[in-house]
């Protein structure tokens, strides 16, 4: 790999610092995003988890929302965990009102739809194009797919549940591999984000 690509975490709320420490163990340079300047130095972006419709307040009140969009329409790789694969569907199926997302996966997502905050559970997950085995899968009050359109590929499913999916350089999962110390799904994204940047400067 040459130079290591320069990845932000949407740092309006939820859990930032974790992925901070997950994409720098992974070989990329990792840095908080709160203004749309920041959003505009970096080659790709995680979405974190937390509470998606908090998130999205924010991310409109903060001017992020269309410079968001924006850069995930023109290829930007981009990342959500929980919260952040809420953000990253096309479409919510039960939005709170005022809700927005960013979009750029062409999929219907489920919030809450594992359950509440105490029926959190941990489940090994094996996901399409990472290697080594299954991941350790934390779900919190996590979502799920409910279904994927044509241009979306499912990477992994728990319980007859969609919970991983990639469009183009969009990856989404239902649970948090920044909790875990395994950090071979970063390793995914920060490999997307390299290729991106690569094809980009040819
Ligand atoms: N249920 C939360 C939401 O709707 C997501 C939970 C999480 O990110 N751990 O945003």
């Amino acid at each position: 790999m040459s130079e290591a690509p320069v990845i932000g975490v949407l740092a309006l709320q939820g859990d930032v610092r974790e992925h901070l420490t997950a994409l720098a163990s992974a070989g990329a340079v990792a840095g908080a995003v709160r203004r749309p300047e920041e959003l505009a130095e970096v080659d790709g972006l995680v979405l974190p988890g937390g509470e998606s419709t908090t998130i999205s307040k924010l991310a409109v009140l903060f001017g992020l929302m269309e410079p968001l969009r924006a850069r995930v329409r023109a290829g930007m790789p981009v990342y959500g965990t929980c919260a952040g694969m809420i953000m990253l569907a096309d479409k919510i199926l039960d939005p709170r009102s005022g809700q927005e997302t960013v979009g750029g996966i062409d999929m219907i997502v489920r919030r809450n739809a594992f359950g509440r905050q105490n029926e959190s559970f941990e489940a090994a997950v094996d996901v399409e194009g990472v290697a080594g085995g299954p991941v350790e899968g934390v779900f919190i009050r996590a979502p799920w797919v409910e279904s994927v359109g044509a241009g979306a590929e499912v990477l992994a499913e728990h319980d007859g549940h969609i919970v991983a999916v990639r469009q183009g350089n969009a990856l989404a999962t239902s649970f948090h591999p920044e909790l875990t110390g395994d950090h071979r799904v970063h390793g995914l994204f920060v490999e997307m984000v390299h290729a991106w940047r690569t094809a980009d400067s040819l």
